[in-house]
């Protein structure tokens, strides 16, 4: 995403996936604008978010949430080093245009942030919405539900949004934050109710099949995984009573094994 003013540009997120890559965006901006790139914003530490964006680091600064700055670090992401962290909320302005980054608590990840531009009526939210219904993401691996839950509600109910951009695909509106966490709502508590009855991932995969929810987007393609990864976090999350049926088995036999990647291709 490029935000233009008179004073400068802001891009937020970039990507090495096929030939649209920031080396090619810079050369685009540079064509097409007089100004230079002033900000580079990054949403979260995934790497197909912000790779290659450190071409911009001779004009600008870059920013990210604290944590993001530790785990691209750690992980020797492909992108720019963050610049400039915040914790919570942070403000700035270019060419008059106000610019404010949310930070909710972990969610998808624990330094997902959105850009919200008030005169644009744009808030750039990847990776916690999509376009249309849809499940969001492929798996909740390094999420934090509860509060995942909560902040699709705050994210639903900001002011001045008329365009929600999910970064990965399109374009979509605030009701589709609602639609998310009516799935993740329903997912969450199907899959622990089936715990604490003594189920096991074998049978939560049989029973939960959310048929209710079959007309979102991605829901073939990720609802295995989504599943796999709600019962692994649930499965963290709560202690069984010793004498409860199935109770051992089910301590005992955390079953490896249940690959929650590959799947990639198709995805809108
Ligand atoms: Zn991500």
């Amino acid at each position: 995403m490029v935000i233009a003013t008179d004073e400068g540009l802001v891009v937020v997120d970039g990507t090495c996936r096929g030939e649209g890559d920031p080396a090619w965006l810079k050369q685009e901006l540079a064509l097409r604008y007089e100004v230079p790139v002033r900000y580079v914003i990054l949403s979260h530490d995934h790497e197909d978010h912000i790779c290659g964006l450190q071409v911009f680091d001779d004009t600008a600064v870059t920013i990210s949430h604290a944590n993001a700055r530790e785990h691209i670090l750690r992980e020797n992401r492909n992108t720019s080093i963050p610049d400039v962290v915040f914790d919570e909320r942070m403000e700035f302005f270019v060419g008059g245009k106000q610019f404010i980054l949310y930070y909710f608590g972990p969610t998808h990840s624990d330094n997902l942030i959105q850009i919200h531009v008030p005169d644009e009526g744009v808030l750039i939210a990847p990776d916690i919405s999509r376009a249309g219904k849809s499940l969001v993401m492929p798996d909740f691996r390094d999420a934090d539900i509860d509060n995942l839950i909560e902040t699709l509600g705050i994210l639903s109910k900001l002011d001045d949004v008329d365009i929600v951009i999910p970064g990965h695909w399109g374009t979509t509106t605030q009701d589709r934050f609602l639609d998310y966490r009516d799935y993740v709502v329903a997912l969450r508590d199907r899959v622990l109710e089936e715990m604490i009855n003594g189920a096991s991932i074998d049978e939560i995969l049989e029973r939960v099949t959310m048929e209710d929810y079959s007309d979102y987007g991605n829901f073939d393609l990720w609802f295995r995984s989504n599943v796999i990864s709600m019962w692994d976090k649930m499965y963290r999350y709560r202690e069984p009573n010793v004498n409860s049926e199935g109770a051992g088995e089910y301590q005992s036999a955390y079953p490896l094994g249940y690959t929650i990647g590959g799947y990639e291709s198709g995805a809108q």
